[in-house]
């Protein structure tokens, strides 16, 4: 069956267009792909989404508004996308060994965590080096953790961290953060946290039985490296946009989000939308994510009637 909207990513921006254009009679098809819910089923309270004065949890919140979206017969797969075809129409999906038709495609397929490119990352990760304080910070109970980055993200895991381990100790490359004032604040204040400016992570050592026992750190002012004993890394340095499925048929920006038409979410491919994280390289909060969600359903909505 061919359909008349897919929309691949299931954060914010997928599931608002999933209940817009399930409103709309378009009988969305939502392949959720790895992390159903996205990016905030991976953060505990999330307290500037409006109409939630007491805070919601992020999981929590994404149930709400995956029923919603099902509520109006929006059809959700917990699968993911394998490959896309939009060189002609109907546009082609995989997913699970099977192939769908579309005559268009909303893309809201957010952003992943970034690493640093170390070897013993990758190694390790999983076993101390972690990109989610939410969902390993349980497993640092009275523990000696680091985090990496300056950013909001850095701030909000150290704060959390805080809840587990009994220290937490923040890398940030320079002496200056990029977080908001607020956040920074309140991980100032904390007790628990303390803060290594001007330092960069060389190498985490430690092996997957043992878990991270130590990082080499370099304090890029002197030049000198030490190690630096601790129990666990997490890395909070930003993320990356979401587009490898759909193979370089998109025009991105230099920083690899999907470029859309000023005021819309039209990408360079006739049909094919894009909303969320995976083309805002700016705002990334839940709410613009679930505005741009909404335009892009009423942008293919209206794109369809004129075909
Ligand atoms: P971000 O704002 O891009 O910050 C990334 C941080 O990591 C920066 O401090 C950056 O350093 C550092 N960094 C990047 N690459 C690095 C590397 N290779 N080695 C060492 N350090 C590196 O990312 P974010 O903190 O994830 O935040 C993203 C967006 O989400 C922001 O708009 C933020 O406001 C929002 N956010 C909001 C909340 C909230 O309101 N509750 C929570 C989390 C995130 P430099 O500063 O030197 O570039």
């Amino acid at each position: 069956m061919k359909r008349k909207v897919i929309i691949i990513g299931s954060g914010p921006a997928g599931l608002t267009a999933a209940i817009y254009s399930a409103r709309a009679n378009l009988s969305p098809l939502v392949f959720e792909g790895i992390q159903p819910g996205g990016q905030l089923t991976i953060t505990t309270d999330v307290e500037n989404y409006p109409g939630f004065p007491d805070g919601v949890m992020g999981p929590d919140m994404m149930d709400k508004f995956r029923k919603q979206a099902q509520r109006f017969g929006a059809e959700c797969l917990f699968q993911t996308v394998e490959k896309v075809d939009m060189s002609k129409k109907p546009f082609l999906v995989w997913a699970n060994g099977e192939k769908y038709e579309s005559e268009s495609i909303i893309i809201s397929t957010g952003a992943s965590a970034k690493l640093l490119g170390l070897d013993a990352e990758k190694e390790l990760m999983g076993n101390g080096v972690s990109a989610c304080a939410t969902c390993d910070g349980f497993f640092y109970k009275d523990k000696k953790v680091v985090v990496v980055g300056g950013g909001d993200s850095a701030m909000e895991e150290a704060t959390f961290l805080t809840k587990f381990a009994s220290e937490v100790i923040i890398i940030h490359r320079r002496d200056e953060f990029r977080a908001s004032k607020i956040m920074v604040e309140r991980a100032l204040k904390n007790p628990k946290i303390s803060i290594k400016y001007n330092s960069i992570v060389k190498n985490i050592i430690g092996t997957k039985d043992s878990g991270v026992e130590s990082i080499e750190i370099e304090d890029i002012k002197s030049k000198t490296t030490s190690i630096f004993k601790c129990d666990g890394i997490f890395m909070a340095i930003g993320h990356i946009p979401n587009t490898k499925i759909f193979n370089n048929s998109l025009s991105l920006d230099e920083n690899g989000y999907i470029k859309t038409m000023p005021d819309s979410t039209h990408t360079n491919i006739a049909g094919v939308f894009a909303c969320g994280d995976v083309q805002d390289s700016i705002y990334k909060q839940a709410v613009t994510a679930a505005g741009s969600g909404c335009m892009a359903a009423l942008d293919a909505e209206k794109w369809l009637e004129n075909q």
